[in-house]
Order: C-alpha cells, then structure tokens, then sequence
C-alpha cells in the first residue's frame, strides 16, 4: 500500500463553450479562475484552471472548452458526480443563489449524514454542494461570494462503475479505506488527507458505458507532495501491474496517468510548483499563459480563442 497521496488534487473536466464556463465557475461558483492557458496537447483548445486564492491542491476544477462539442452521455465507466465542500446550515444560500443564476438540476438530498445540495453545470455537468462540519480550508471571496457560504474546495468525486471489484483494491492501495457503506454507494477516505480526500464508489448494474463529451469529467487527479513521492507512487502502481505514462511536465504540476479497472483515467499531480510560477498570485488567471513548447503560437492563438475576460 502507498502512503504518498493526499486527496484529491484535481478534477478535469469538458466543456462546449468558454464563456459560459468561465462565467458559471467564477460568477456563479465564486471560484477564482487561477490560469488561463491552453491544452498543452492540443493548443488551439483552453484549458481553464478555477480555485482558490492560489489554486490549492484539492480546490482546483479545470475544463478543456471544445467549441461546440456534443454532450457527454453519463453512464458507467466515469466519474458521475464532483462535490464541494461549503459551511454547515448554508445550502438554502446556495439554493437562492444558484436559482437567481439561472442553474437547472436543483435537488437536495442526504448522504452517509451529510446534506447535499445538487445542481447542473453549464453543460449538464453533473455537481453538488456538500454541507460540512470542521473544514478549515480558507476560501476565495473575490469573486463576491461572502466568506461565510463560499465553497472551501473539493469534497468528493463519484466514481460510477459497473462493479466494485478491482477499482475499490485499487483505492485502498492507493491509501484510501473504506469508511461507510449504504446500499449500492461505498466510501472511502485519505486518513490525515487534504479534506478533499472522499471518493464514493456508485455502482450502477446494467447501465452503459458513459460517453465522454461535454460536461464529462475527463480525469480526476490525486495530490502528491513532491516529485520524489511521485516517483515512489509510479513504481509502486507499475509493480502492481499498471500501465502508468512517463512523468509530464504540465508547467505547474508534473503528472502520470493511468487508466483504472473500471474505465476512469486517474491522475497524480504534484503539489509543486504550483501557480504562481510564471505570474504573481494577485494576479493569477488574468493573462493568456502558453507553454514554452506553444509560446511561439501566441499570436494566432489570441486571434482564434473565443475572449472570455
Ligand atoms: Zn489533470
């Protein structure tokens, strides 16, 4: 069993348009938007980073917008449902909020205690408000979200598969136990994590494979401290028998990448550098950042990405 992973450190999911996504996360969400750059794999897509004051591990939701991409069709095999972490007693706030901006989907629910205000993203993006006791994680309040409601980080990622099996091995070996258990939805939890350290295992039987498009998570990413743990965590995975990707330099964390038994593509991302590596903190998201390997393209680049402020 590895002990490097942390919590979440990520989410990456798919958008259709730029504007509306950007609008949702920072206007709506209250997140900050700590980068703006473009998919370092295909360049002539954003990738667009939202989070707190510095885009701390375990805060940080991205989306790759394709223009005009096709919906996603949710089913097993992904990650079904992103939550975040907001202050006990608050989600009759959210629910005032959300509804004033116009967001579809809006339910309420209560899981393993927790109560859970669920809602639509832009692109049918399946998300949910998650009321909890002690989270200590300092939010953002820039973007007109007071400190008392605003969301503090992740809380959790669903998984939706069609069996529990090797997935739910894989968590544990990862350093994730089993914490609770009802009906066909299993808990686990990083002990000592980054608060964003829950992962609910759903199983859905006889249900389709999702398919990816707009509004799917494209990946979920785990939190390692450094380099080195990373390291120790990619030998660790391949001597288990995964197929895990050499380490890439994504310019403010470095990343592997291998797919799971039940079908998602898992991440680890380092904790370091970190955002302000190629802008100031107080600044963070206002200018189109590229790459080295893309800096070159920057002019036609700023000619074709859609202006999102
Ligand atoms: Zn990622």
């Amino acid at each position: 069993m590895i002990s490097q992973i942390k919590g979440l450190h990520h989410v990456t999911s798919l958008a259709s348009k730029a504007s509306p996504n950007n609008a949702f996360f920072t206007n709506t969400l209250g997140l900050r938007r700590i980068k703006k750059t473009v998919n370092f794999d295909a360049p002539d897509v954003y990738h667009l980073y939202y989070g707190d004051e510095e885009g701390t591990p375990g805060t940080v939701m991205t989306y790759f917008p394709f223009p005009d991409a096709a919906r996603g069709r949710p089913g097993t095999g992904e990650v079904g449902r992103t939550s975040f972490a907001v202050p006990e007693g608050t989600l009759k706030a959210w629910a005032d909020r959300l509804s004033n901006h116009g967001t579809t989907g809006l339910s309420t629910d209560t899981r393993f205690g927790e109560n859970r205000l669920l809602f639509d993203g832009p692109d049918g993006d399946a998300f949910a408000l998650v009321e909890t006791e002690s989270d200590d994680r300092a939010p953002w309040t820039g973007s007109g979200v007071g400190e008392d409601i605003a969301i503090r980080g992740f809380h959790s990622a669903d998984m939706r598969l069609a069996d529990e099996g090797a997935s739910a091995e894989l968590l544990k070996y990862m350093g994730y136990e089993e914490i609770d258990r009802h009906d066909n939805i299993t808990r686990f939890a990083v002990p000592d994590g980054n608060e964003a350290n829950v992962i609910d295992i759903e199983i859905i039987k006889g249900a389709n494979h999702a398919g990816q498009g707009a509004g799917s998570v494209h990946h979920i990413a785990f939190a390692v401290e450094n380099r080195a743990r990373q390291l120790e965590v990619r030998e660790a995975l391949i001597d288990t028998g995964y197929a895990v990707t050499p380490v890439i330099d994504r310019d403010y964390f470095w990343a592997i990448y291998f797919r799971t038994p039940g079908g998602v593509l898992f991440e680890v991302a380092t904790n370091e550098p970190g955002f302000a590596t190629d802008e100031d903190t107080a600044h963070l998201g206002e200018a189109l950042k590229l790459p080295s390997q893309h800096a070159h393209l920057r002019e036609r680049l700023e000619r074709v990405l859609e202006p999102i402020g």
